[in-house]
Order: C-alpha cells, then structure tokens, then sequence
C-alpha cells in the first residue's frame, strides 16, 4: 500500500501468529488523508494535520473547497456550514463551528479518494492542499517550518507559494495480536506485545496521538510482566530451541542464493503494492477483495522461488526476500478479515455495505495459523466482553452529545 509506514513489513505481526498467538481488528486499517504524492521516491511522507489546523484547505482540480459537500450527518452539528463561518473559527473557536477539512481521518480520507476517483484529483493522483493562498509567507514558516523544508527539499515545491498535492496513505494498522490487556500477555506463554503490534487497544479507528499513550501505559504494563515471568521461570524448563528447526530455517532463508533465474523480490513486492492499494484500500467490496485473496495466494506461490544476487553482507534484496513472506501473511490477514465483515466501521469501509451494522458491535474476528506448516490463516468469530451497564450508558450518552 501507499504508505508513510513503508518500512514497515508486518515481522512482529507474522512471527506471533506463526508461533501460536492470534491477530484480531485486521481489517482495520488507517489511512491518514494527507501524504505526498510526489515525487514517487517520497510518496506516502505524512503532512502533518497541523497544515489544516492552522488554515490549509483541501481543493479539488475545479478548485472547489470540497470537503463541504462530505460532512456526515453524525458530525453535522459541530461542523461549519459555510466556508465564512469555517474560517472564522480559527480565530474564534468558541462562537463557531470547526471547518469540514477537520473532520476525523477515515471522512476526509475517504473524501479525498472519492474526488479522485471521480476525475477532480491533481495531477500526481492527489488533491491540493493549499495554504499558500490563506496565510501569508512568514506565518506559514513560522508556524510549520518542517513542512515548508520537506516540500522545498522532497519536492522542489515552495508552500508558502503554491499548494501542495497530497493523498491518502496508509498509516496505523489497528490491529494485531490478542493480549491480556493487564500484562499484555499473549495466548502464547512468555510472547508479550504492546503498541502497534498489539491489538485491540484502539478499536476500528484510532484516534490522533494515542498511540503514545498506549505505548506509555501499556508499554509499562507489558515490560514489567515480561520480566515477572522471566523471573518466575528462571529455574524452570525454558522451551528449548529444535536445531533442525534452525537449520530448516537457515536453509530456507538462504534458498533464493540458488535459484538461478527466479522471482526478483522488488517485482514481487511491488505486485503485493499494488494489489493492496487497487483492492484492499480505503474502499473495499466483496469482489474486489475475493479477487485480491486470489492474487495473494498466486504471489505466495511465487515467493517460492525467489533469486537474489551478492552476498549476505548489506544485501537489501535478500532482506526484502525474507521480509516478504511476513508481508503476505499480514495482507492476507487483513483481506481475509475484510471480506468477512459485512458492513462499515471505523479504518474498514465497504462500498457494497455502507454503514455500520449493530450485530457486528458485539464480536471481533480472529485469525490463527493452526498449521505453520502450510502458512493459511484461520478466521474465527470471538464475541466481544459484553460492556457493563454503567460504561454502556456512559458511551450511549457520548455518543448522542458527539
Ligand atoms: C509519520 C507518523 C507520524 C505519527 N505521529 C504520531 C503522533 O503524533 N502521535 C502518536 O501517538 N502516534 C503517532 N504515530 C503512530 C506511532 O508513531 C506508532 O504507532 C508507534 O511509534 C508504534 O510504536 P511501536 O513501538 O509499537 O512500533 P515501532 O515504533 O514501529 O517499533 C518497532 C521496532 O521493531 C523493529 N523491528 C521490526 N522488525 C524487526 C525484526 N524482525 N527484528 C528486530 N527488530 C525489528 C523496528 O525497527 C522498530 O524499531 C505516527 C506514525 C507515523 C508513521
């Protein structure tokens, strides 16, 4: 996917469910509604939330401010209704409602593509981002001064002068593996996960900055519990490492040294790209992801027969070739998880059921890989704790005054 995670290959996801833990919330994936869409080598960079906070509006290549026409009902009540009354809230917060463009993630991504998808994008694929026409040059490199330098040294683009082009990319994966949320315990003894690894914390759509908290507060919980049970075992069997799994292993990872003429692994890698971004994107259905589980399984066929050239030293395409079997579990996972919830919530969205369905509220899927042997991922219904009546009513009300 078109990601400012890009880095990021799914090893802690992969490796936990292959040794016996489970991944639940896959689905839920967050894409963030501003990255860079040009130049390729830096496509999916984030630009920053503050860009809108501090004035900057999205346009399409009409230039209509267009995220008026894409204010949910829900959200309605606390909304501007006219770009005057929009603007007028950056210097009155009290007496006027936010503008559309700070709507929460999933809306103005999803806006965004919708835009795009319809022929009003910019020309790189995105749509504008324009601050340089509602700020003046010295507000704009005072107030986001990493922003002007990205853009001027990614770009060659000056945004005190000229909007930005900008699209969604994929940025926080909800979920993960199934902990304890008191010790962050997995289903696997000693396996412990915290942060973006782990999941359930953050429900279908994480909301902006909390994942740094998650990391304090869980991170603590799950460290110390960690070291607990290191303690408490000390003198006890520790499981023992199999050396013909470790030779199995290093045979396997050093297998595409000697397939003269195979698979390269950037090719595969950029076909895993793009089946992600074409089918198990921000709009998903049915068909399109059926289609994408097919492709999946053809790609992980392919990985079978991966070459790479040089030696062991400093060698990023034998590393991608190692990385890539992670990366097909985690996207099988998530479309997997995707076909099967029928309905629309949160970081998952789908075209062929728009809204959210009650009856879905009261479980989580679950995915395990009960035989590692073969790789396939196992998809489960686990019902949901049910929610105590104090907490409930609590939520009920916070959800009326939203
Ligand atoms: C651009 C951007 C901006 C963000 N801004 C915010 C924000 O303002 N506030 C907020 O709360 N959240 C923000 N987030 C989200 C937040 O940064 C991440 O969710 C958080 O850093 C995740 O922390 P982590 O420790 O779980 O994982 P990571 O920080 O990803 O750490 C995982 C570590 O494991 C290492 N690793 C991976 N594979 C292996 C392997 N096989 N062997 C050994 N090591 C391995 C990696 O190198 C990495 O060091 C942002 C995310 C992005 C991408």
């Amino acid at each position: 996917m078109t990601s400012n995670s890009w880095e990021y290959t799914g090893d802690g996801h992969a490796l936990a469910m292959r040794t016996g833990a489970s991944l639940l919330n896959m689905e839920f994936v967050q894409f963030h509604p501003t990255g860079m869409v040009w130049p390729p080598s830096v496509k999916g960079i984030l630009v920053t939330e503050s860009v809108r906070g501090d004035g900057g509006v999205l346009r399409n290549s009409e230039g209509n401010r267009f995220m008026f026409d894409y204010i949910p009902e829900y959200f309605k009540s606390e909304t501007a209704e006219t770009e005057e009354e929009g603007d007028r809230w950056y210097d009155d917060k009290k007496n006027n409602r936010r503008p559309p463009e700070l709507l929460p993630r999933d809306e103005v991504a999803r806006a965004i593509n919708t835009e795009i998808k319809a022929g009003r994008g910019s020309p790189h694929g995105g749509v504008f981002l324009d601050i340089a026409s509602r700020r003046t040059p010295e507000f704009i490199k005072r107030r986001l001064p990493s922003m002007y330098h990205q853009f001027k040294e990614l770009a060659d683009v000056d945004i005190t002068a000229e909007p930005m082009e900008i699209g969604p990319t994929c940025h926080y994966v909800m979920g993960g593996v199934e902990v304890d949320a008191d010790t962050g315990a997995s289903k696997v003894d000693g396996l412990y996960a915290v942060g973006e690894v782990a999941g359930g914390m953050h429900g279908s759509n994480r909301l902006g900055g909390n994942s740094l908290s998650d990391l304090l507060v869980f991170g603590c919980r799950a460290g110390l519990n960690a070291a607990y049970h290191a303690e408490r075992t000390k003198d006890t069997a520790r499981p023992q490492v199999d050396g013909d799994e470790v030779k199995a292993a290093a045979q396997r990872a050093l297998a595409p040294f000697s397939h003269e003429g195979g698979e390269n692994p950037y090719t595969i890698q950029h076909d895993l790209q793009d089946v992600m971004q074409r089918l198990v994107g921000i709009i998903r259905t049915a068909d399109e992801l059926t289609e994408s589980l097919k492709e999946i399984e053809s790609l992980k066929e392919r990985t079978e027969n991966l070459a790479v050239e040089g030696h062991r030293q400093y060698n990023p395409g034998w590393h991608l070739a190692l990385d890539l079997v992670n990366m097909l579990t985690v996207s099988e996972c998530i479309a997997t998880a995707a076909l099967e919830r029928t309905e629309s919530r949160g970081g998952h969205s789908r075209d062929d059921f728009p809204g959210p369905d009650d009856s879905w509220a009261t479980k989580n899927l679950v995915l395990t890989m009960p035989d590692r042997a073969n790789g396939r991922v196992q998809l489960d219904h686990q019902p949901l704790p049910v929610m105590p009546d104090e907490l409930k009513t609590l939520f009920d009300t916070q959800s009326e005054v939203r």
